[in-house]
């Protein structure tokens, strides 16, 4: 298919096309939703699926036909939101990078609705979790527990979505009563640097906030492990080295 002039130097409709069931970029828009927003670290990047890089803004986005996955910047999931495309599923991007941004310049920020949502809807927090947030965004001031519930609601979103492996890692090193997160967790059992029990021990307990003394200082253990072994890959020497 023939790209309409002025188009012919981005090639994101035609990447997308080749991933998607559909064969035009107007039916193929339908088949992706948002899977994730992650936002990286200063002197980390990664490439848009058009080929423009650096990017730091990542939409993560998922065929919902084919499974498929793509990653795309922050501009160009604009696009996806055509004139005559109604594809409200994209339109929230910007509100949950605004959010993502005020979020991991202060980790008690607050998180916003697109943001609960999509947290929602990856499981990374629960319908409770949802509701309590929704109710307490509008007010000022928290009491304790309230405070309490929303840092383990924020650090949920943060570490299952919006921090990458290589932010978690430079968090957990400054601190490792910390959690890991899911993603570095991952790279770790993948890494050898965690074994199977201990994945499945991190699997369950990263984003929980009542942990036992006996379970925070098995994790803080295997914390130690982590920034120990993983150093030469995501520490200070690995610093900047992206994909090419
Ligand atoms: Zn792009």
């Amino acid at each position: 298919m023939a790209a309409a002039a002025g188009e012919r130097t981005w090639n994101l409709p035609e990447r997308i096309i080749d991933l998607s069931e559909a064969n035009t970029w107007k039916e193929a828009v339908p088949e992706w939703s948002l899977r994730d927003v992650e936002i990286l670290d200063p002197g980390e990047f990664d490439q848009c699926l058009c080929g423009h890089k650096p990017i730091r803004q990542l939409c993560h986005i998922q065929n919902s036909k084919n499974g498929k996955l793509a990653t795309v910047g922050n501009c160009c999931i604009k696009k996806f939101t055509g004139e005559d495309l109604e594809e409200a599923e994209f339109a929230v991007v910007p509100r949950i990078v605004a959010a993502s941004g005020r979020m991991l310049a202060n980790p008690r920020a607050n998180a916003n609705e697109p943001l609960i949502a999509l947290g929602l809807a990856r499981g990374f927090i629960g319908q409770r979790d949802a509701t309590f947030y929704e109710g307490i965004l509008t007010k000022r001031s928290h009491t304790q527990a309230q405070a309490r519930w929303k840092a383990s609601i924020n650090d949920r979103l943060l570490y299952g979505m919006l921090l990458s492996k290589r932010a978690a890692y430079t968090r957990l090193k400054e601190d490792v009563t910390r959690t890991a997160g899911p993603k570095l967790a991952k790279y770790a059992f993948e890494r050898k640097v965690l074994s199977q029990k201990d994945y499945t021990f991190y699997q369950q307990v990263w984003g929980r906030s009542n942990l036992t003394v006996k379970q925070m200082s098995y994790r803080t253990g295997l914390n130690r492990k982590i920034v120990r072994n993983l150093a030469a890959d995501l520490g200070d020497q690995g610093h900047g080295a992206g994909r090419d």
